[in-house]
Formats: C-alpha cells, structure tokens, sequence
C-alpha cells in the first residue's frame, strides 16, 4: 500500500498542472471571469467532495494536526450529509480559509477548487444568491482526470466513485500515510457524486 501512496502523490502534482494549464485556456481565458481578481471567495464556503487519492498529494505537504482529527470527521460528515444548497446556505468557510480570505494549501487545493469558476460578480457568487451564479465549464480535462482517480480507487481496493468531503478525506489521508492500514481504509464510508449531496 506504501508503494502505491507514494505512486499516487508522486503523479498529482504533473495532473494538476495539466488541469491548470486546460483552466488557462478554458475559462481564464474568458474576459467575463473574475475569479484571478476575486477576494470574496463566496465559493469556498461550499461542500467540496473530493477523491481520496487528491487528499493524500495534499496531506503528504499538509498533514492534518492530531487535534482537528475529530471536529475535521465531524465537519465533513456534516458536510456529506447535507443538501449542497442547504450547505451553502450555512456559509460555514473552508476549514483551509485564512482569515485573509485566502486558501492556506492553495498549491496543493483539490480539483474541484481548481476548475471552479464564474462569469458573474463575486458579489453574485455568495450563498443568498446562488440562483444567480453562473458557473463556467472551465476544462474538458477534468473528466478524463476524474477517471484516472477512479483507477487509483481501484488500486485502492476502493469503489471507483468512491469520494467524500474534503475535511474527512484529509483526517483519512494523513492517518493512511502515517500508517498504512488496509483494514482502516476498508472500515470508512463513502459517497459518489450522486449521493447524499443532491440538490433534487
Ligand atoms: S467563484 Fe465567485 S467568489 Fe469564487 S473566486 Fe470566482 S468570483 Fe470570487
Ligand atoms: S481548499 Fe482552498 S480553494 Fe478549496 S474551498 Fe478550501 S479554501 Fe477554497
């Protein structure tokens, strides 16, 4: 399992300047979005899922302490449990929001943070006016990157689909990279994307 950890984190940082790269050419390169300029960062008060595989490349540089282990669990339970609006709607920041309004693993953010733009004012991107945010299709990388985790899942010994909310997935990574352990992989639960978090 060390072996394929290693592997993984090894092979997220040239992937995610593939999906960087497409996001220049995509949707940076509409005049509409302000994202570059942004420092509202409405969006990163939203429920983020992500791949177990992109929590170790993240934890592998930011471990979580053994002290946020437990509310980080909880957050991120919370987080799956709830409707993506309803989440929203909480405005509850990303526990890697700093107080500047500015990401602290920002080198290392998950995909789903990566291609998320907007072509509207950031004013507009906040949660009382969700209707109204128009989302950009920033990369026709991300999906063929998205079935690349599926394969590391694989690897894993994991569902394909398997995904869960970004506070949970990182406490999972850092304790996996200390301590490898088939076992506790095994006992944790998981979402798809077409899961608890619906919108319907
Ligand atoms: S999505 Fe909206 S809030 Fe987020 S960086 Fe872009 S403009 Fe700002
Ligand atoms: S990881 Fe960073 S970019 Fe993504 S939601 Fe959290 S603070 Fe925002």
């Amino acid at each position: 399992m060390k072996k394929l950890l290693d592997k993984i984190v090894r092979e997220m940082a040239p992937l995610n300047h593939l999906t960087d790269e497409s996001v220049v050419k995509g949707a940076l390169a509409d005049t509409r979005v302000q994202c570059a300029r942004c420092t509202a960062a409405h969006c990163c008060s939203q429920a983020t899922l992500i791949f177990l595989p992109e929590a170790f490349y993240i934890a592998n540089k930011y471990p979580v302490p053994p002290e946020l282990w437990a509310p980080w669990i909880v957050l991120g339970t919370t987080m799956e449990q709830s409707r993506r609006d309803d989440y929203f709607g909480q405005n509850i920041s990303c526990v890697y929001l700093d107080n500047d309004k500015r990401c602290n693993i920002y080198d290392r953010r998950p995909s789903c943070c990566r291609v998320y733009f907007t072509a509207c004012e950031p004013a507009l991107c906040s949660p009382h006016h969700r209707e109204s945010i128009l989302v950009m299709n920033a990369t026709n990388f991300h999906r063929q990157w998205a079935e690349l985790m599926m394969v590391y899942n694989v690897g894993l010994g994991i569902v394909p689909q398997a995904v869960g909310a970004l506070p949970r997935m990182m406490v999972i990574a850092t304790k996996l990279l200390e301590r490898p352990s088939q076992k506790y992989l095994h006992d944790q639960i998981w979402l798809d994307f077409d899961g608890p978090l619906a919108t319907s």
